[in-house]
């Protein structure tokens, strides 16, 4: 699958809207649950994935400050708690796109297997 490109991206005290394309398909990316993903090296250890960011030291009030590209895939997104070192690709994104139908087509491809 190619890199998925976003449409239109909107920052917003309360998260990031992204529009995937320009057929409708927008998801609204919460700030705390975004700001929680981050994948850079000081919030996930390299090596082993483990999650270095302790979830309580982020302010509930968290928003994002400022949004840059990072060439054609992915986003960098600086916030208010200083933080800004993380880069989140659009295939990441992509994948986990918590729109309707992507949610939908998700939890059906992952049906049977159990929780
Ligand atoms: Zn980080
Ligand atoms: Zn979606």
């Amino acid at each position: 699958m190619p890199t998925p490109i976003p449409h239109a991206i909107t920052r917003q005290d309360e998260g990031v809207l992204i529009e995937w394309d320009a057929a409708g398909h927008q998801a609204f990316y919460p700030s705390r649950a975004l700001r929680l993903a981050c994948a850079c090296a000081a919030c996930v250890e390299e090596m082993s994935g483990r999650p270095l960011l302790d979830p309580a030291s982020i302010p509930p009030d968290i928003r994002p400050v400022t949004l840059a590209l990072v060439g054609a895939y992915g986003l960098r997104i600086q916030w208010s708690d200083g933080h800004g070192t993380g880069i989140y690709t659009f295939e990441r994104l992509r994948q986990r796109c918590p729109c309707d139908r992507c949610r939908g087509e998700r939890e059906g491809a992952r049906s049977g297997v159990g929780r």
